[in-house]
């Protein structure tokens, strides 16, 4: 495989597969990336506009269930991984509609290993020495700890509890079985929370920021004494590049930020934040308003992290205010980019005007 030959990156116009698309192009001498994406709900052309006009990079517009279209882009680009983030990805809604959730991510997930398998099978030589098909997951799939238990490792077992999780641990099997049945190299990420720019605003963080600032509720679940490990994006998506560059072929590497916090003191914090732009004697934080907590709400997550750390020198670069400050900032001098995907006007402009910027295969 030549070093320069692209990456396939499924999912790559939603938060961190755009993250991570933007990240691994900032450096000149880095190979071409081919995006694909659904673009639903979740996924937005734009969070890659900065791209264009860079011939490395190609966005193509389609479903990882689509085996035609996936088989017929790795013929043509000849990838030397396969980054895999496409998902269903937000819990609430998987507890709406979980078809969706089983769909794409047990489904579609199948429908890609397919496509990489027979990819692979004709790769010889280098090319086949190089291949890697890395599967980005969720620290959900180990389910919930009491405060006191040890961190989730890498050999806990799974025990998922939401729809999402249960759909993610799904394709967490399948693509260790696609390893040990066919050989097919693969990794496996398993990170806690990310956040950071391009979120969309219905998961916590970017949610509180953008309902503080449109003067609505800040909804937390229950007691909001919820206790999750949050780790920065672009933490997230140096783990991805290393555990591609060097992790061990069939295994799982956790990603996390060694930074539990409560949901409660992550909304205040960002209230404190905001603060910092509004008249002295008001606070963001008077618009916290305790809501009914999801069903089945995991209690508490932690990741342990020894493992990416002791074997492939990794940890993360960002702490957590400063990280929050630069979220936090960039929804602030992005407000158009908010606007844009919570209104029906993107919607509709994605449907008049995307397929004329959309690729074939
Ligand atoms: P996201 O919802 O922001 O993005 C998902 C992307 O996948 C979107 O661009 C969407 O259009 C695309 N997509 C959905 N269905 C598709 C399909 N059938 N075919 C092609 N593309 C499709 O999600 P995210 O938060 O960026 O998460 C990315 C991955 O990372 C997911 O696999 C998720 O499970 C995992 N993960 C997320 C977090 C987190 O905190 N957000 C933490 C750990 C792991």
């Amino acid at each position: 495989m030549t070093h320069t030959a692209p990456l396939l990156v499924t999912g790559g116009a939603g938060f961190i597969g755009s993250n991570f698309v933007l990240r691994h192009l900032r450096d000149a001498a880095a190979s071409g990336v081919v995006t694909l994406d659904a673009l639903t709900y979740a996924g937005n052309p734009h969070n890659l506009d900065s791209l264009m006009g860079d011939t490395r990079h190609t966005l193509v517009h389609g479903d990882i269930l689509d085996r035609e279209l996936v088989a017929s882009l790795l013929q043509k680009h000849r990838p030397r991984a396969i980054v895999h983030f496409a998902a269903e990805s937000h819990v609430d809604r998987s507890i709406l509609g979980p078809g969706a959730f089983l769909r794409t991510n047990i489904d579609g997930t199948f429908a890609l290993l397919e496509c990489a398998r027979e990819y692979f099978a004709t790769l010889t030589g280098e090319e086949r020495e190089g291949f890697r098909f890395l599967h980005v997951s969720t620290d959900e799939v180990y389910g919930t700890l009491t405060p006191d238990a040890p961190a989730f490792h890498e050999d806990t077992p799974f025990a998922p509890n939401s729809p999402y999780a249960a759909s993610k641990a799904a394709s967490d099997h399948l693509v260790r079985a696609w390893t040990h049945t066919y050989g097919l190299p693969t990794l496996i990420t398993n990170c806690s929370n990310n956040y950071g720019p391009y979120q969309f605003p219905e998961k916590l963080i970017p949610l509180v920021i953008n309902n503080a600032l449109a003067g609505k509720p800040l909804p937390v679940y229950g007691d909001g004494m919820q206790v999750r490990d949050w780790l920065f994006v672009e933490d997230h998506c140096s783990a991805i590049e290393t555990v591609l560059a060097n992790g061990r072929l069939g295994e799982t590497y956790n990603v996390g930020g060694n930074n539990q916090q409560t949901n409660i003191s992550v909304v205040k914090t960002i209230c404190a934040l905001l603060d910092e732009f509004k008249p002295k004697g008001t606070s963001y934080a008077d618009q916290i308003t305790y809501v009914t907590d999801r069903p089945g709400h995991d209690r508490r997550y932690a990741i342990d992290a020894r493992k990416i750390q002791r074997e492939l020198n990794w940890f993360p670069a960002q702490d957590f205010v400063n990280g929050l400050r630069l979220t936090v900032r960039w929804y602030l001098d992005n407000q158009p980019w908010v606007e844009n995907v919570t209104s029906g006007a993107y919607r509709e402009w994605m449907d008049t005007n995307y397929s004329a910027r959309t690729e074939g295969a």
